[in-house]
């Protein structure tokens, strides 16, 4: 009779749908630890970024520019403005628009969609959608990161692995503001 670990053995070689989700920190830098992991194996990566937080680069965006890690960042600050926010939906919608080319380019070995959770809560893209079309056209031996809280449930079910960051204390609490190589 096979045993747990014999029937589980994992198959060689699937491009992995990995989601970092959760109220907790962690879910863009555990991302870009994968990231870091992969181009340290010379395999081809990129990071697209749907929500930008803040105005100024952020230490990770300047590190990978240090490094020649490709990078989009196509939002643009986010505010709950309505003007603001109806063109920061075009924005997202142009990222997966350049997300869907990255994803269906074999060259690449490691996807990052950072913050792609945003886009689908907010309904401007529908999660059955976007999981169906990954299903029909994401390179087969890619892995692809997406991170962002409130994952819907169609990607969670789609996804290979999935993390939820559980927040058990973070120093905002204490009044301790953002603070460079820790928030950004
Ligand atoms: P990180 O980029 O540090 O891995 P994250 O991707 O898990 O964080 P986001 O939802 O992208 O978290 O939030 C971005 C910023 O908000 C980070 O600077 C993070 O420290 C902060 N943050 C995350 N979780 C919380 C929380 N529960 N309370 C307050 N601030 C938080
Ligand atoms: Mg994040």
């Amino acid at each position: 009779m096979p045993g747990i670990l014999e029937s589980n053995r994992p198959c060689a070689g699937k491009g992995l749908v990995i989601v970092n989700t959760g109220y907790g920190k962690g879910k863009t830098t555990a991302a870009l630890g994968l990231l870091l992991r992969a181009w340290g194996q010379n395999m081809r990566v990129c990071v697209i970024q749907f929500i930008k937080e803040n105005g100024s680069a952020s230490g990770e965006v300047l590190a990978a520019r240090q490094l020649g890690i490709e990078w989009h960042t196509l939002g643009d600050g986010f505010t709950w403005e309505s003007q603001d926010l109806m063109r920061t939906e075009i924005r997202a919608r142009d990222a997966w628009a350049l997300a869907q080319t990255k994803i269906t380019d074999s060259t690449y070995d490691l996807v990052v969609l950072d913050e792609f959770t945003y886009p689908l809560q907010f309904r401007w893209l529908d999660a059955k959608e976007v999981v169906a079309w990954l299903q029909e056209n994401k390179a087969p031996l890619q892995h692809l990161i997406i991170t962002g809280w409130g994952a819907p449930d169609e990607l969670v079910q789609f996804a290979d692995l999935v993390t939820e960051m559980q927040k058990v204390k973070h120093p905002f609490d204490q009044g301790i503001q953002a603070q460079p190589g820790i928030e950004f």
